[in-house]
């Protein structure tokens, strides 16, 4: 299977008081084509960061992408001009955002705004059937209406069909049903695997719920504090997960089996950018810590193909 897109080594940086810190250190994965890449972790470990870099979305300043290579149809899309980059972004790779009500112009009737789509990127497509598709019945109404005449869902739905107007290679979708309740959820969710399976899409789904990575992903990447800590199959990582990190998260998901009536969390918070503890950045959470991980940073591992680690114990 050959590869969609690759993200090689990327570091951002954003800007305090003059000085910049790194947010995503070191990143690197692929996407084989028409297969999922969920990428997991708690708020703040740059997943959302690294999706925006492949978007080139990053504001300037105060962000600064320091280096890294995204290949993407055999291009560098951080060392493309910007007319160029325009032509690849919402249509060869779109996006879907957490929030569709402040991701879509309020003052604009939802027709007009998918129908600016086809427009910016010279497309023809109809936007009835476009609607119909991401499964809107009432797809005349749904045109002439602004976002804050519909549902959460229907808005979702909307923001779905902008970003399918043009059949993208690859759509990310970052925490796509967060904002919905969970049975709106779900419909979503189902929508997004059969339209990745019909227009034979890639995606980069980001989501802080094991729940709907292991329904929807090939390959999951685990990150914490910026950095990628696991890195493996979806099966493999929840039959055999080795980062510690990884482990907690699993522990914490809810399930009816379980007799404890106290979910497990993972004590303490995710490090500030700009105050990472020395050595592995989890080490203050970690139940495995040693000595070592006080002092030395892991470097990733390959403990076998297409499963990677980040932590001392398998090195
Ligand atoms: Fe835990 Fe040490 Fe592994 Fe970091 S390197 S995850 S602190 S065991």
């Amino acid at each position: 299977m050959s590869s969609c897109i690759s993200c090689e080594n990327l570091r951002v940086s954003f800007s305090e008081h003059k000085s910049y810190t790194q947010v995503v250190r070191g990143v690197s994965f692929s996407i084989e084509n028409q297969t999922t890449l969920g990428v997991v972790g708690e708020s703040g470990c740059g997943k959302s960061v690294s999706a925006l870099s492949i978007m080139r979305l990053i504001a300037s300043p105060p962000g600064k992408i320091e280096s890294g290579v995204i290949n993407f149809e055999n291009r560098n899309l951080l060392s493309l001009p910007e007319k160029q980059m325009q032509k690849i972004r919402g249509c060869k790779i779109s996006m879907i955002f957490q929030d569709p009500m402040t991701s879509l112009n309020p003052v604009f009737t939802c027709g007009y705004q998918i129908g600016e789509m086809f427009e910016q990127h010279r497309e023809t497509g109809s936007c009835e059937q476009l609607l119909s598709e991401v499964g809107i019945p009432d797809t005349f109404r749904v045109m002439n209406s602004y976002p804050h005449q519909l549902s959460g869902g229907m808005r979702q739905r909307v923001m779905i069909a902008m970003a399918l107007s043009c059949t993208p290679k690859l759509l990310i979708a970052d925490e796509p049903t967060t904002a919905l309740d969970v049975t709106v959820q779900a419909r979503l969710l189902d929508l997004l695997k059969s339209l990745q399976e019909t227009k034979g899409m890639s995606m980069l789904l980001i989501t802080h719920n094991m729940g709907i990575v292991a329904n929807m992903a090939h390959e999951v990447m685990v990150m914490y504090a910026g950095e990628v800590m696991e890195h493996a199959p979806t099966e493999e990582l929840f039959n055999s997960p080795l980062h510690p990190y990884t482990r907690s998260l699993l522990e914490t998901i809810p399930s009816l089996d379980k007799k404890s009536k106290k979910l497990p969390v993972i004590p303490g918070d995710v490090p500030a950018p700009n105050d990472l503890p020395s050595g592995c950045s989890f080490h203050p959470r970690c139940s495995k810590a040693f000595s070592r991980c006080k002092i030395d940073h892991p470097e990733i591992h390959e403990i076998k193909p297409g499963h990677t680690v980040r932590c001392h114990l398998y090195e």
